[in-house]
């Protein structure tokens, strides 16, 4: 048995006590990921930002809410685990500014500064020892299968799942699976559990790293 780590979900980033920015991923990938694994005799454990989905109750799931408290959680968790999926979509910017109180309304435009956030995945792909890998994924509308490769050099990723926007709040999606030397493992039409199937077949020669 083996132990997974997954993302799934958005994460928030506040400009004030009540105003957040965030982006539509449902979880639903990360569940379905979640599911498989389970199904494979897998011990798994998701990190989930706030999703209105259920994750399998065989699932450990630790709740987060902002995309630093995502990267806690996983940099605590990673080393317990042989490997990490990451699912989720984090918000990637935040406010320079975090306002402590409600902004009020003037009638002016409010600008807003936005800086990136740390990037989990690659941390964590940073961090990892010899005998664990990470998945990654890439959204990307334009040059995905390009831009995908890029990012898992990047990012120091085992695998990486190409997708498209189509991708969000939906119940299917349309992927390539590209190993690390940039070969295409697999192309998936289909449900998130079809696809995560594709993805936990193809990331099996990793498992025999731990
Ligand atoms: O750079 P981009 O957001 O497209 O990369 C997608 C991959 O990186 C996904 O695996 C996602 O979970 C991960 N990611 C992350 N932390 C971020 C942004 C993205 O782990 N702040």
């Amino acid at each position: 048995m083996i132990h997974i780590l997954i993302t799934s979900g958005p994460t928030r980033q506040y400009l004030d006590p009540v105003r957040y920015l965030t982006n539509a991923s449902s979880g639903r990938m990360g569940a379905a990921l979640a599911e498989v694994a389970l199904e494979l005799g897998h011990a798994v454990t998701v990190i989930s930002g706030p999703v209105t989905i259920e994750y399998p109750t065989a699932a450990q799931v630790v709740e987060v809410d902002t995309t630093d408290d995502m990267l806690a959680a996983v940099l605590e968790h990673f080393p317990r685990h042989d490997g990490l999926i990451g699912a989720a979509a984090p918000c990637d910017y935040m406010p320079r500014r975090v306002r402590s109180e409600k902004i009020a309304k003037d009638g002016q435009p409010l600008m807003l500064e936005l800086v990136e956030t740390v990037d989990i995945v690659a941390t964590a792909a940073q961090r990892k020892r010899a005998d664990q890998w990470v998945v990654g994924f890439a959204l990307e509308t334009e040059d995905q299968r390009f831009r995908a490769i890029v990012k898992m050099q990047r990012k120091c990723c085992d695998l990486m799942v190409s997708n498209g926007p189509s991708a969000i709040n939906a119940m299917d999606n349309d992927v390539e699976i590209i190993a690390a030397d940039g070969t295409t493992l697999a192309v998936v039409s289909g449900s998130k559990r079809i696809v995560a199937q594709a993805i936990l077949h193809a990331a099996e020669p990793l498992f025999r790293k731990s």
